[in-house]
């Protein structure tokens, strides 16, 4: 594997594209959007000077890091020479289906298919392609740089070849690969998201206030950021549309997302990107400033 392509340069796909350049690997970074490329390519110059400030990084190693990778507007140009491709675009499945169908039209016959889907069926997006055996679900955590972990999705059809390429690959990034099956919301999701919501429901049923629940789990289960203050960063839309994955994919109306998450989300209180969810946010940045909502 030499050549890896990653489409979408978005919040995961700039730092998949990132830590496969900063291993060695030929990268073509792929986006619909030249605004998402240019502000893409600039998020990962600044991550490297912050690991050259902090030492972990020369400036060598940062330029070869650079030099490693080259920017698309095209997924057809960008995919056509690729032994692996990471998508870590929108998460849409009409989307996601198309690109893959697309995938399967541009790429050689031994590229391996992978995605970066939180939620959506490895084995569906399998279907779209002739070679489901190389398809498979490779989820980065978020920040990717930073975070070990990568839940490594077997899907219906993928080889036993191909996992094992996926966990060396893995492991060669310096991250640690975890075996998961392709049923909905894998294992992470599975756990953290209803986690969460019940964090909502325990606010929604006025158990305790924001900062009270936060502070529970921060400082009696070593969490280190509480769940409904993670849930305002991962995005309240996110939170709910993966809660109704598991909720329809399972059939169990103990994934029922919480009311109060449903109606946050159509009042546009998305967290963060927003500058509101269960905290308030100082426009453009990540700082919380207040809780909305007390006992
Ligand atoms: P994002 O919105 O930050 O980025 C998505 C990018 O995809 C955008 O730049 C958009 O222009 C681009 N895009 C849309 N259509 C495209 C196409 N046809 N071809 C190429 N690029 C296209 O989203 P994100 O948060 O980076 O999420 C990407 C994927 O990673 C999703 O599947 C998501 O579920 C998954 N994921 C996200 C997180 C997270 O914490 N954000 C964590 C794990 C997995």
């Amino acid at each position: 594997m030499k050549n890896i392509t990653v489409i979408g340069a978005g919040t995961m796909g700039n730092g998949i594209a990132h830590v496969f350049a900063q291993s060695g690997y030929t990268v073509a970074l792929a986006d619909v959007s030249q605004a998402s490329l240019d502000k893409g390519i600039a998020t990962i110059g600044k991550n490297l000077d912050r690991q050259v400030a902090k030492g972990s990084l020369t400036q060598e190693q940062k330029e070869a890091t650079l030099a490693n990778l080259t920017a698309y507007t095209s997924v057809a140009d960008a995919a056509k020479h690729a032994d692996l491709v990471v998508e870590a675009a929108t998460e849409n499945i009409t989307l996601k289906l198309k690109i893959f169908a697309q995938l399967e039209e541009v790429c050689p016959a031994h590229t391996i298919l992978a995605t970066n889907t939180s939620s959506i069926s490895i084995t569906q997006i399998a279907a779209v392609t002739k070679r489901a055996d190389k398809v498979i679900g490779m989820h980065f955590m978020n920040p990717v740089p930073v975070m070990k972990l990568v839940e490594v999705i077997r899907g219906y059809s993928t080889s036993q070849e191909t996992l094992d390429l996926i966990f060396d690959l893995s492991r060669k990034l310096g991250k640690v690969p975890v075996e998961a099956n392709d049923y909905p919301g894998f294992v992470a999701n599975r756990i953290l998201m209803p986690m969460i919501n019940e964090a909502i429901e325990t606010l929604y049923h006025g158990v305790a206030g924001v900062e009270e629940i936060d502070t529970v789990m921060m400082l009696g289960m070593s969490h280190p950021m509480g769940p409904l203050h993670l849930a305002d960063f991962i995005g309240l839309d996110v939170v709910l549309s993966v809660c109704r994955v598991l909720h329809e994919g399972l059939g169990n109306p103990k994934y029922a997302p919480c009311p109060l998450l449903v109606n946050m989300v159509a009042a546009g209180n998305l967290g963060a990107k927003s500058g509101q969810g269960f905290y308030t946010y100082t426009p453009g940045s990540k700082d919380k400033v207040v809780s909305g909502y007390f006992l």
